[in-house]
């Protein structure tokens, strides 16, 4: 769809940091990451919210969301892992989106409340360091 940033990496129009891709769904890791080796999973074909996704694409895509919450937990050691999808509110991009986030004990990623704070990469070393180190576990997992 024009002006969609995330049809615009799906394309390969923008850059970013893909973990991987299939024949429905490409996933890459965000630039805004609330823990590093946060990714999204997005289908290929524009869909605004969870509601809008065909019944039959929804097991493929949620496939895909089971081996990258397994990835980033093997992949960065992480003890845990943590699923979300924002349906319009608290939704920024408007083209479906699944957040998959590594969790560790004591990260602060739920306080009192939960804020979606931003902890950038300190370098493109440590995102492609992420990167691979996902990608890796994916590759292991076959
Ligand atoms: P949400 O706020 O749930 O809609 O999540 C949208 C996510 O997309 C945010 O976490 C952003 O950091 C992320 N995001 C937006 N643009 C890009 C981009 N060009 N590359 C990677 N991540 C992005």
């Amino acid at each position: 769809m024009k002006g969609c940033i995330f049809c615009d990496i799906v394309a390969g129009r923008v850059p970013a940091y893909r973990v991987l891709e299939d024949d429905q769904t490409v996933a890459f890791l965000d630039h805004r990451p609330l823990l590093p080796g946060h990714v999204l999973v997005v289908p290929r074909t524009h869909y605004a919210t969870l509601g809008d996704l065909p019944a039959d694409t929804v097991g493929p895509l949620f496939l895909d969301v089971q081996r990258l919450a397994l990835a980033v937990e093997y992949g960065l050691q992480a003890d845990g892992s943590f699923v979300a999808v924002n349906i319009r509110i608290s939704q920024s991009v408007p083209h479906l989106h699944v957040h998959v986030v590594p969790r560790r004990k004591n990260d602060g990623l739920f306080g009192k409340t939960f804020q979606w704070m931003r902890r950038p990469y300190p370098s493109t070393e440590a995102i492609v360091e992420v990167q691979r180190a996902i990608q890796a576990a994916l590759a292991s997992a076959h």
